[in-house]
């Protein structure tokens, strides 16, 4: 067994705390490590900024490394798979309700519950991202760092967390607010690389699921079981999570494995014509589906909002920003928000700080405390 120590800005495993791991391999700046303890797999990654990673570039393809190659072209096979995830979570639910896409991205899981017959509301810490989600796709977002969602509490029935829970350095603090995000009925849905599965036992440290900064926890079925149930949750179901791929974009993944074979593939695909073809494809992803173990009532200000009295968060009818509003809570203090008459600014009804709405995009990250306010 190899336990190795711990670097200064390394508080041990995200789960459990512990700092007695076992280091499995060295991945670029990351050093990927199981906890003992509890099993969880994670990296031991240089600290870096949020905003600074997940940039316009991250998603288009001109990040200096990681992200996309081209989000907004795969449109086509993400809208079948999102509305697989769609159906299966109203099946378990009873019927439709209001959405919370955490983690966004360009909107398309938002745009297709748009047309499937959902309330939407989408977030990102990205605002080129959640710019698009808006403009593109008519979706009611804004920024937020993901870490606090500025949102009221008890009021989406479904929260989507797709392919975010392994970025994250505090886990259990995103499941337990997501959690209080939730209706009576609500259910979390995550879907997350599974480090237990055949793919990643097949290809080991070459796993293409293994990314170096921007993949911080690698969940197993049983970690993954054991984080949402340390946050009050208790899980539905669990299980792989199939995406729908477009040929094209499945040889484009191969390359990285043999550049010749997947470009020979790639030339005999086109030539038959299937390189757009879209097929069902296991990726060596899960999914878990979770309910709160204290639905509503314990958590003081969690009232459901009536339906009747509040503007709904995803029609399409009126701004988008007012559209939010109903939903949105103050980076800060959690206190309501107003809108200024041009819908540029958001202010706190309860401790007045003023947020910015930039071209339509409400931008809701914590104000940094100031340095030396003086006091009165
Ligand atoms: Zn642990
Ligand atoms: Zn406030």
């Amino acid at each position: 067994m190899t336990t190795t120590a711990a670097p200064n800005h390394d508080s041990g495993c995200p789960q459990c705390g512990s700092h007695d791991r076992r280091a499995l391999f060295q991945l670029a700046t990351d050093r990927v490590v199981r906890c003992e303890p509890c099993g969880l797999t994670y990296a031991v990654s240089p600290p870096v900024e949020a905003a600074e990673l997940y940039n316009g570039g991250y998603f288009s393809g001109c990040a200096d490394e990681g992200g996309y190659q081209n989000y907004q072209a795969e449109y086509r096979s993400h809208s079948e798979t999102f509305h697989r995830r769609l159906v299966d979570s109203e099946r378990k639910l009873g019927g439709k309700g209001r959405l919370l896409d955490y983690g966004c991205a360009y909107g398309h899981l938002g745009r297709v519950a748009v047309r499937d017959g959902w309330e939407v509301v989408a977030t990102d810490i990205a605002y080129e991202a959640v710019h698009r989600a808006v403009h593109q796709h008519g979706l009611a977002g804004f920024v937020s760092d993901l870490s606090r969602p500025p949102l009221k509490k008890g009021v989406f029935d479904l929260v989507a967390l797709y392919d975010v829970i392994e970025h994250v350095r505090e886990p259990k603090g995103v499941i337990r607010s997501l959690r209080n995000l939730l209706s009576e009925r609500g259910l979390l849905h995550v879907t997350t690389p599974d480090v237990g599965s055949a793919s990643a036992f097949l290809l080991g440290s070459k796993w293409y699921h293994y990314k170096p900064r921007e993949h911080l926890l690698y969940f197993g079925r049983s970690s993954l079981r054991r984080l949402l149930e340390s946050c009050g949750m208790r899980v539905d179901e669990m299980r792989s999570a199939p995406s729908r791929m477009a040929v094209r974009d499945i040889l484009a993944r191969l390359r990285r494995y043999s550049d010749r074979g997947a470009r020979s593939l790639l030339a005999i695909a086109r030539f038959l014509g299937l390189d757009g073809v879209v097929v069902k494809v296991h990726i060596g992803e899960m999914q878990a589906w979770a309910r709160s173990d204290a639905p509503m009532g314990r958590f003081p200000g969690g009232a459901r909002l009536a339906p009747a009295s509040v503007p709904s968060a995803g029609s399409r009818a009126g701004s988008p920003v007012s559209r939010l509003l109903a939903v949105l809570a103050c980076p800060g203090c959690g206190g309501d928000l107003r809108a200024d008459a041009g819908e540029t600014r958001l202010a706190c009804v309860a401790c007045d700080e003023v947020y910015e709405v930039r071209d339509r995009v409400p931008i809701l990250l914590p104000k940094a405390a100031p340095a030396n306010k003086a006091a009165g």
